[in-house]
């Protein structure tokens, strides 16, 4: 183990000074924020996050697979200090720099297939789904957009438009954009559907509910992550992708959860076989500094008018000397394999917790994007809140997991590719005793 840090929990959770900046917060911050658990962070490091109580917890979550190659990784506070040095910001649409082309190359290099690329850097996720939609939407001059249930792609009026949960994401939020059509997603654990007739009965609905004539774009998560990390059965995505091929009908991959190594591969897509005419970038691009790339085949990119894409921050030079030196770390410290090797580490432990465990329905997931779905072992229905207390039983040892799932019944497990074993294995036994707790009605604590 090279870190120093243990995970150690020496005040209640949330301690007292979390709780002083707790009560600070909700007098000036919107209570529609969401929060997992009061405990406000002072640093991080490796692992390792520190509450301003001093309580070291082992990140499981990584911010929503987002501090994927560690915190506080040397290459990157040398990238960004060396910038921050130099300049902060021209507009890349007024006066160009380099790092905005470098990224370029890299997302060139590295998304799936050999044809020519281009990209577009904007600032979130959600932004970089709303301008795959504008791209498509002028590539091919139709209007309609297709997702998939259980979906998620962001916060913003198009993207709560896509998202499978109108509840939170979209209540009280209308009107809603048109022409979002929402079609039947594989889901194994539930569908026991093979990949072919999962992909015929979405097809089916398309061709039926839409017309493949309508239909600009066909947007997927090739391994769905607020869903549940849920992995589509084998031949779905290469179905759905030889009937967008064949129907004009622009193939979006939405890799911003899945993407940058997560699954031991550079993109999830490699891992179906699929080639996106465009994928989608962010989370995990640049260690935490707000980015998000849109990639696609250059007669596509190249499709839009001058002046119809852009904006002031996209691509800001510091977050693209951090993804710079994000793409340049996986590979100087060969992290796809690191991914890999400590997904399986954590994939054999979750499926042991799965023979001891009755409530444990299914474990899946690709390399270091695992998780777990809680179902009651008597009626098959979804343990709802079952993920809660087991993310609150964890946080009170000392790990910090992220919840998931349509139903709130998945435990979703990302760890960074620097995690040593020990604590990998120190989660596998937190969960042990997690789980243990709620089957003898433990709320958690
Ligand atoms: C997080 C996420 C988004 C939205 O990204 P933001 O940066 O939060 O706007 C979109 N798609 C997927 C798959 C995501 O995980």
């Amino acid at each position: 183990m090279t870190d120093t840090l243990q995970p150690a929990v020496h005040t209640p959770i949330p301690g007292p000074k979390s709780q002083a900046i707790h009560a600070r917060r909700t007098a000036v911050v919107p209570a529609g924020i969401p929060w997992n658990l009061p405990v406000y962070i002072d640093r991080a490091v490796g692992a390792y996050l520190i509450d301003v109580d001093g309580n070291a917890f082992v990140d499981m979550g990584s911010g929503i697979g987002v501090t994927s190659i560690g915190h506080a990784n040397q290459a990157v506070i040398d990238a960004v200090t060396e910038q921050i040095g130099r300049f902060t910001h021209t507009l890349f649409g007024i006066l160009p720099y380099e790092g905005y082309v470098t990224v370029a190359e890299h997302l060139a290099r590295t998304t799936p297939g050999t044809h020519p690329k281009k990209t577009l850097l904007v600032n979130s996720g959600s932004e970089a789904v709303e301008n795959a939609v504008k791209i498509a939407r002028k590539h091919t001059g139709r209007t309609g957009i297709a997702v998939l249930d259980h979906a998620f792609h962001g916060r913003t009026n198009l993207t709560i438009t896509m998202n499978h949960k109108m509840t939170p994401y979209g209540l009280g939020f209308g009107p809603f954009a048109s022409d979002v059509h929402h079609v039947p997603n594989s889901y194994p654990y539930r569908d026991r559907l093979s990949g072919v007739a999962a992909a015929h009965r979405a097809i089916d609905h398309i061709e039926q509910r839409i017309g493949a004539s309508a239909l600009a774009a066909l947007i997927v998560e090739p391994i769905q992550g607020e869903g549940g990390f849920i992995v589509p059965a084998d031949g779905y995505l290469p179905a759905l992708q030889d009937w967008a091929n064949a129907n004009g009908v622009v193939f979006i991959a939405d890799e911003i959860q899945s993407g940058m190594g997560r699954t031991g591969a550079w993109f999830a897509s490699e891992h179906f076989g699929i080639t996106p005419d465009i994928v989608l970038t962010a989370k995990a691009i640049a260690a935490g500094l707000p980015l998000a790339g849109v990639t696609g085949r250059a007669e596509i990119m190249d499709s839009v008018h001058v002046g119809g894409i852009g904006g002031t921050f996209g691509g800001n030079p510091v977050a693209v000397a951090a993804a710079a030196a994000v793409f340049d770390e996986i590979d100087r410290a060969g992290l796809l394999a690191e991914a890999d090797r400590i997904g399986s580490r954590l994939r054999t432990g979750l499926d042991a917790l799965q023979r001891r465990h009755p409530t444990v329905g299914e474990v899946r997931g690709i390399g270091a994007m695992q998780a777990f779905e809680l179902t009651d072992p008597n009626t098959g229905l979804p343990l709802a809140g079952a993920a809660g207390t087991i993310s609150r039983y964890a946080a009170g040892r000392g790990v910090i997991l992220v919840t998931a799932g349509s139903d709130g019944n998945v435990v979703r497990l990302l760890p960074n590719f620097t995690t040593p074993d020990a604590e990998i294995d120190y989660t596998l036994e937190v969960l042990d005793a997690a789980l243990a707790d709620i089957a003898q009605g433990g709320n958690g604590r």
